[in-house]
């Protein structure tokens, strides 16, 4: 089996509303590409990576001509072909190499009729857990702004209704930290026997880490997700505070993840399959944690179906998974996959079972939101529509109002 073509289409899928992070917004849609490696026994791998527009499909049609002829079953040599280490300080190609490697594994899966957990050891578990990832969000149409503790708390309500979640992830850093304290105090009262876990991106100062830290120590906390910035600055958190630290922010390679067993900083570390360069690498990684007894999650970087099944093979093989994942997937408003975007099931959803990834691209619908993506173009990660010429710095001080009500945008 030999690679023959490397196709990347951008495409913007919506969200049911803009859900507002400490550095800005999604603003509504998520923008990612679609890889679509061909080879010469007729096969199509499918990879996925954040982002996308003319830059990003550019950077994977730059790769072909090195990836022509390559046999997919080489997933190591594609490693070093791709991202080779030394010469990653003049390219950062970590994230083409996890869409090329995620469409390799697909394609080997499919070549040999296995699903990719089959390759990557075996599932232990059929269905993976998630969190029900609440973000403060914007109203857009039927859907009510989340801002207030009751807002949040009907949010989750509904979430978990729909969906069956019993782990709640509030991604916080938005409002003041009083504010999302009480708002989390109240998910924690609202939902008794469910665990919760709560991720400002980074932007709290140590000063209010430790303070937001202490204020929770006796709730059911799964983990505080990056309350600060930095190895050092987790460090003196977990010293100081009653609950076990997570990190998907500076713990993302293998030399961090030494750092981190040498001198400890956080107790969990979310994998993502795009930020550690595929999800074989996520897997060596949790073989690591497991060694040094570090707990493992699956973190979330904004997916669609490809990526979701990345996420679930990785989540079916890994026997330290022992929190819930994470994902941004509920919060769309559909999929480019056949059979429509996948389900959750009591919080969980099914690891696919079919060839290689085991999902399939919805040509129509490819078509159709990367002709959405043509109309409305890419945006900005660290902006906040609702707040024209505001940025945060970290540790941050530039909250949004939580007495104000949040207005649709435009
Ligand atoms: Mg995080």
């Amino acid at each position: 089996m030999k690679i023959t073509d490397i196709r990347a289409t951008t495409v913007t899928v919506p969200l049911e509303a803009p859900l507002l992070h400490s550095n800005g917004a999604h603003w509504g849609r998520f923008v990612r590409t679609i890889v679509e490696v061909e080879t010469d026994n007729g096969l199509v791998g499918l990879g996925e990576m954040g982002g996308g527009g003319e830059s990003a499909e550019l950077a994977f049609r730059a790769l072909a001509p090195h990836l022509l002829g390559h046999d997919p079953f080489e997933l190591e040599a594609l490693r070093f072909k791709i991202a080779n280490p030394t010469a990653g300080l003049y390219n950062n190609r970590t994230q083409l190499l996890a869409a090329i490697e995620f469409a390799c594994l697909d394609l080997v899966g499919k070549h040999l009729g296995v699903p990719v957990h089959d390759l990557l050891g075996g599932r232990i578990r059929d269905a993976v857990q998630f969190a029900s990832y609440l973000f403060f969000r914007y109203p857009a149409g039927d859907v009510p702004e989340v801002r207030t503790p009751d807002q949040l708390v009907e949010h989750a309500r509904a979430l978990k209704h729909e969906h069956g979640f019993t782990v709640h992830k509030l991604k916080g850093g938005v409002f003041p930290p009083a504010h999302e304290l009480e708002c989390y105090r109240s998910l924690a009262e609202a939902l008794p026997g469910d665990r919760f876990r709560y991720d400002p991106n980074s932007v709290l100062s140590l000063d209010e880490g430790l303070r937001f830290g202490r204020a929770i120590e006796d709730l059911p906390n799964d983990y505080l997700e990056d309350p600060v910035l930095g190895l050092e600055g987790l460090r003196l958190v977990r010293e100081r505070v009653r609950i076990p630290l997570a990190t998907n922010t500076v713990v993302v390679d293998f030399a961090q993840l030494a750092a981190n067993v040498l001198r400890r900083a956080a107790d969990v570390v979310l994998l993502d399959t795009t930020f550690w360069g595929g999800i074989r690498a996520c897997v060596k990684a949790a073989a690591v944690c497991e060694t040094f007894q570090l707990g493992v999650a699956v973190h979330s970087s904004g997916e669609l179906g490809v990526q979701l099944a990345t996420m679930l093979h990785l989540g079916a093989v890994l026997p330290n998974l022992t929190y819930a994942a994470d994902a941004h997937y509920h919060h769309l408003a559909d999929d480019v996959i056949k059979g429509g975007p996948f389900r959750y099931e009591d919080g969980r959803i099914r690891v696919p079972s079919g060839p290689g990834l085991g999902v399939e691209l919805d040509r129509d619908k490819l078509a159709e939101y990367a002709e959405l993506y043509r109309e409305l173009g890419g945006y900005p990660y660290d902006r906040d529509p609702g707040r024209p010429g505001w940025y945060p710095i970290v540790p941050n001080d530039r909250w949004a109002d939580p007495s104000r009500p949040l207005a649709p945008i435009a």
